[in-house]
């Protein structure tokens, strides 16, 4: 029986040192040396775990951080990088080459990545809308390997089914990636879903205080070894200071996370009750259309939503631009609770046309909940709405 997961972020992987830290100490060094010619070839030859180079990611610090992520994501292995979107392209060059269809709408710089870079290597990329759903199986069917999706999905919270999606996945030999970063592995566990892999932007609510930039890769032994040589030449590795502070995050995970969805649960119902917001993307309104799949497959609906404001993009513009507790920047998942306006920052590149297609609308506000008082947080959207 696995320990609780409050316990695992606590816990696992935490290696014990000479004088007694209870927690991993920062190995701040680039090499590890040997008594002997012997032992550096038992490691060097895998006869051995060993410390060697960092860059190889053969370092205590970054090896307890990797063993945590993954008892928490329930993977056999979780390689760390040094940004979430270093551990997609890993995960892009390594599994991808026959195909990828990203399912959905993702992270702009995912959807950059897919449609401007990926694409100059000769690798088919299919970037399809949930509306868009069938055109995924016959693009599997024409030997696509690879189904990357988000979900929640940014900025609309839509819900992908990600049980029926690995079948779907499987029935045809394909592999199935889950951008978890918006959920966490407190709100959902892809892999014990069917997920063939995990991918985290640990910049977000792993790190949790807006302070590191990192990623994370975690899946099965057998999908995961090639990547390691991959990240290895490809040098994208976590430094050892970024996996310490990260660890660090992890050990309050669980409390950050539940503390977030209740607020975001909290300022979601205000908002819905406010008479400036036309609609409310929130997993766990009980009207929203994706709340039955997240009960199904969720254990936490997440401190993300997305507000849409009468009068429309400059009205948005207005309400953003007086929120004092909200901060007006992207990223998500800090302490600090933040604000942005989807048409000005993360989709600022798609056209008006391509946006109105996707159902991003200039007048919708995507909040990410911090640690702050929900009241106060409330306050402070009335305020800016009234
Ligand atoms: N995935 C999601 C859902 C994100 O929001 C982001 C960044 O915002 C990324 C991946 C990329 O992560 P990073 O900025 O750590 O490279």
């Amino acid at each position: 029986m696995p320990e609780g997961l409050s316990t695992r972020c606590v816990h696992a992987g935490e290696i014990a040192d000479a004088h007694g830290s209870p927690h991993t100490p920062v190995y701040n060094t680039t090499t590890f040396r040997f008594a002997s010619t012997a032992d550096l070839l038992d490691v060097v030859e895998g006869r051995k775990p060993g410390s060697l180079y960092t860059r190889y990611g053969l370092n205590p610090t970054i090896q307890a951080l990797e063993t945590k992520l993954a008892s928490l994501e329930g993977a056999e292995m979780a390689w760390a990088f040094c940004s979430g979107m270093a551990a997609e392209a890993a995960l892009f060059l390594v599994h991808g080459r026959e195909g990828i269809v990203c399912l959905g709408d993702a992270y702009g710089g995912t959807l950059e990545l897919l449609g401007a870079q990926i694409g100059l290597l000769g690798i088919r990329t299919h970037l399809l809308l949930s509306s868009e759903f069938e055109l995924a199986e016959s693009r599997l069917r024409d030997g696509c390997g690879l189904v990357f999706l988000e979900t929640p999905t940014n900025p609309a919270l839509e819900v992908f089914d990600i049980r029926r999606i690995a079948a779907m996945c499987h029935r045809h030999g394909a592999l199935l990636a889950v951008d978890n970063t918006f959920a966490s592995p407190v709100n959902q566990q892809p892999l014990a879903l069917g997920a063939d892999f995990v991918v985290h932007s640990a910049t977000k609510y792993l790190g949790g205080h807006s302070d590191i930039t990192a990623g994370v890769l975690a899946g099965r032994k057998e999908l995961m070894t090639p990547v390691w040589d991959w990240r290895k030449n490809l040098g994208s590795m976590i430094a050892p200071e970024t996996a310490a502070l990260l660890s660090r995050s992890l050990r309050t995970l669980v409390v950050r996370v539940e503390r977030q969805n209740r607020s975001a649960q909290a300022v979601a119902e205000a908002m819905a009750r406010h008479p400036q917001v036309v609609r409310v993307f929130y997993p766990g309104l009980p009207d929203f259309p994706g709340h039955e799949l997240a009960k199904s497959q969720m254990q936490g609906f997440g401190g993300m939503l997305t507000i849409e404001v009468k009068g429309g993009g400059e009205a948005a513009t207005r309400v953003a631009d007086r929120l004092k507790l909200f901060a007006l920047a992207p990223s998500l998942g800090g302490a600090e609770s933040l604000v942005t306006q989807p048409c000005t920052t993360t989709h600022h590149g798609l056209s008006a046309e391509e946006r109105a297609r996707r159902g991003i609308s200039d007048a919708m506000l995507r909040l990410s909940i911090g640690l702050e008082d929900a009241e106060d947080l409330i306050d402070d959207l009335n305020r800016a709405l009234d």
